[in-house]
């Protein structure tokens, strides 16, 4: 390796799925001189996966949080990420700046709920929740236990969002809790999206056979809905195309937004930040995007989906960017584009998704029928996951 003389820092943003998998990879690659300095508001995480469970009533919220051990020769720096200036190699967070020689950013993607006109109101009213944070899904579940009729409607307010499955999970789960509670004859279930069918960057067939997974286990699917306005009074949800759905108990998968520092640098249009499908170089030299806050487009013209299964494969190829760019020898780095999914259905069941999503024209993705031993994986996943970084 050459490059020895001068220490090198490399900043990380951001300690989720990406930015530790990247942080400690790097580590390993890096030789000692160099700092890594791993920058997080609270280095308290928690995979997707879990939120679904707790929502469910598998596992209770203090089971599922991530809170990273100290790690050997990373500097973990417990602070807000205000701004990042790429000019002058710098971020700039609430307890002081940070010089850097290079970039990983791996903020994730926050919920902007606020978007969705009367959303708060019904949310006030304890009329409507969500699962898409830890408290949500923890709320939602006790919010659920005690619905014994009416019409429940599961709402994706926006695209972007994280996990193409995950509303839908989140209506299969609801359906089981409702089922082993006794009350499922008496609540009906929706499910609501602005696209044509579930998960449509794996194309129709996909797509088709979770629509039929859903209408299965009754529960009515509505595409093409883009949601406008909820009125808590009428309870009664307005979509662009006019039409009006009534319900007793709403739960959104809320707007999506690329985090503020992300936003306010301008590093991309809407804020996501746009890489190189095969390196995750942004277009800033020495400055990298990985997971949720980046924008990595297929070749048919969707974005990678938000998925913690990426997050963690680009990783990989982002320390090799990173090493290489700071002179060191490190393999080509290229995104091969593979991943997988798992869909709940519930009863302990689970489908898995898997397949080549950078394949042109279009990514090819297989769906393996529910069964038990796909739920079975993706609890191993989820163990894996809380021993690696918690102990
Ligand atoms: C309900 C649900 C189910 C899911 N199921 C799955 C699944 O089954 N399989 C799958 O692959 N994916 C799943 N996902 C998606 C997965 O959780 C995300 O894609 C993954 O966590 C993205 O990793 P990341 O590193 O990009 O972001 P994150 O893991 O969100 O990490 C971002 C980090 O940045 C920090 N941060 C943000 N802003 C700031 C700031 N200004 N200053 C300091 N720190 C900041 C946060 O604290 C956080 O630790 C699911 C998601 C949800 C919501």
């Amino acid at each position: 390796m050459g490059n020895e003389t001068v220490a090198k820092t490399v900043v990380v943003l951001g300690a989720g799925v990406g930015g530790l998998t990247t942080a400690t990879r790097l580590r390993g690659m890096l030789p000692e001189q160099d700092r890594i300095v791993l920058v997080d508001r609270s280095f308290d995480g928690v995979l997707g996966l879990s939120l679904l469970w707790v929502m469910r009533g598998w596992r209770t919220a203090d089971q599922v949080h991530v809170r990273p051990k100290p790690l050997p020769g990373i500097d973990m720096r417990a602070a807000e990420v205000r701004s990042i200036d790429t000019d002058n190699r710098h971020v700039h967070t609430d307890s002081g700046s940070i010089a850097y020689d290079a970039l990983v950013i791996a903020l994730g993607a926050g919920l902007a709920p606020d978007r969705v006109p009367g959303l708060s109101d019904v949310t006030e009213a304890g009329i409507a929740g969500e699962f898409y944070t830890l408290d949500g899904a923890d709320l939602l579940h006790r919010q659920l236990s005690e619905v014994d009729s009416g019409r429940i409607t599961f709402v994706v307010a926006g695209v972007p969002f994280k996990c193409p499955a995950a509303p839908f999970e989140g209506a299969l789960l609801a359906a089981d809790l409702l089922g082993e509670l006794g009350v499922r004859g008496s609540v009906t279930v929706d499910a609501f999206t602005p696209d044509p069918f579930p998960m449509p960057v794996a194309g129709p067939a996909v797509g088709k056979a979770l629509v039929g997974m859903l209408e299965q286990h009754g529960i009515g699917f509505h595409p093409g809905k883009s949601l406008e306005l909820v009125d808590a009074r009428a309870k009664q949800l307005t979509f662009a195309d006019g039409t009006r759905e009534p319900f007793d108990f709403l739960v959104v998968v809320p707007p999506h937004q690329a985090p503020a520092p992300v936003r306010e640098t301008r590093l991309g249009p809407m804020g996501w930040i746009p890489v190189d499908p095969r390196t995750l170089a942004s277009d800033v030299p020495g400055v990298w995007a990985l997971g949720d806050c980046s924008a990595l487009m297929l070749p048919n013209g969707k974005p990678l989906p938000k998925a913690a299964v990426f997050a963690e494969g680009e990783s990989e190829v982002v320390a090799n960017g990173v090493a290489r760019h700071l002179g060191y020898d490190a393999p080509e780095p290229y995104f091969d584009g593979n991943g997988s999914c798992y869909v709940e259905i519930g009863g302990h069941l689970a489908a898995k998704g898997v397949g080549n999503f950078l394949e042109a024209p279009a990514p090819s993705v297989t769906l393996m029928d529910p069964s038990p031993e796909f739920h079975r994986e993706k609890q191993d996943e989820e163990r894996a996951w809380m021993e690696r970084w918690s102990g």
